[in-house]
């Protein structure tokens, strides 16, 4: 089987504005890599963008990319994975780059699973056939407030969710608070708004799991005087409490603050950096995203050097049917997978492009899909009326 062609798919629909403690978005976005072989099969993987400008990770996919893989056997994944890594190496390693070779590695995965006429999951040695997971929402947006969070979770508990994550840290309170730094500083609380909304949310979960985001912006000491409120109101997961190039300030505050478990961090790429992290105690429980940190491949190999440490995995997952798809099989081949991130903001991407709906058991624990490969069929006329010519 020989790679006949490589195609990115730029995809975005506009939604209602929704904002964490940074940033404010108002539209969904995803780079859908297919790839066609001279057998007639081809797979689908997806780079997730965290906002680049598609026409740039297409640039480096058409440009870069792409022509290495024709003429390829589709199924030496391992090998594709370290040409493109390597063929990069001078601009490449983080970044969009890694966010196309995500795309492109999920996409031969795809492509692996069918000529196998297996699952992905079960390709990789499988652990589960489902997947925990915790309903991902409680974003900012304009005219919400703490009844209208309110209303959101119990949403998600009338449908079977026991966990949930919202965000916080959408602040001005300090000079240095990034915020300061966005177009759009619209929705901002003050950090005992944050917490009456982190009780409320609390009181509805009961013993559910509560896990809290800032997006990275704070910083250690603000997370330290911080921290120790919300796990007295309750919250067990901080996520990504400040940026993860200080990993000395992670270890600190995971060392300082026991009583939370510090999970992350969706925004770093590759195995050897997410071994650092976790090597200097800087991540109780590691939080890649497939479509980003370097594909299943090396999604794969951050679980097992968080395994080897005795840490947990907990999958970011904010994108498309794809990569939603992607990161099922990823987590349900792992034996230290613990929830996977159900994102529940209104999300066509996610909910419109397949032709048939992700399945639940009633503890929404998430059923891998069973067919080939990714296990998906996409909705080519959805495709086309999401698509976007840059
Ligand atoms: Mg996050």
């Amino acid at each position: 089987m020989k790679i006949t062609s490589v195609t990115g798919i730029c995809l975005r629909v506009p939604c209602a504005p929704i904002a964490d403690a940074l940033t404010c978005s108002q539209a969904r976005q995803a780079l859908l890599i297919r790839i066609d072989t001279d057998s007639g099969l081809y797979g689908i993987g997806e780079a997730f963008t965290y906002g680049a400008p598609l026409s740039a990770m297409k640039a480096v996919l058409d440009q870069q990319l792409a022509p290495s893989l024709i003429g390829q056997d589709p199924q030496y994944i391992e090998f594709l994975w370290n040409m493109l890594y390597w063929r990069t190496i001078a601009n490449g390693r983080r970044s969009m780059t890694m966010g196309v070779i995500s795309g492109i590695d999920i996409a031969l995965w795809d492509l692996q699973g069918k000529a196998c006429h297996q699952p992905i999951y079960r390709l990789l040695g499988a652990h589960s056939d489902h997947v925990p997971s915790y309903a991902s929402g409680g974003f900012y947006a304009p005219g919400k407030d703490i009844d209208g969070l309110r209303r959101e979770i119990e949403g998600y508990l009338a449908r079977g969710y026991r966990d949930a994550k919202i965000k916080i840290g959408r602040t001005l309170d300090r000079p240095s608070a990034p915020l300061a730094y966005m177009q759009n500083q619209d929705m901002a609380v003050t950090p005992e708004e944050d917490f009456r909304r982190v009780r409320a949310v609390k009181e509805l979960l009961g013993s559910g799991l509560m896990i809290v985001d800032t997006n990275a912006s704070w910083d250690s000491v603000t997370t330290l005087s911080r921290g120790r409120e919300l796990a007295r109101l309750g919250v067990e997961w901080l996520e990504e409490p400040i940026p993860f190039e200080d990993i000395e300030g992670l270890a600190r505050i995971s060392r300082e603050l026991p009583e939370l478990s510090i999970i992350g961090c969706e925004t770093q790429q590759g195995s050897a950096n997410f071994s650092n992290m976790i090597r200097q105690d800087a991540l109780h429980i590691v939080q890649p995203d497939v479509g980003w940190a370097g594909g299943i491949s090396e999604t794969l190999k951050i679980g097992a050097a968080a395994r080897a440490a005795g840490r947990r995995i907990s999958l970011h997952c904010f994108g498309s049917a794809v990569l939603f798809a992607a990161s099922l099989h990823t987590a349900a081949a792992m034996s230290n997978t613990e929830r996977i991130e159900s994102e529940e903001n209104p999300n066509p991407l996610k909910t419109d492009l397949a032709l048939t709906p992700f399945e639940t058991d009633e503890k929404m624990n998430f059923l891998v899909p069973q067919g080939e490969g990714l296990g998906i069929d996409l909705n080519w006329d959805k495709v086309a009326s999401f698509s976007k010519d840059v």
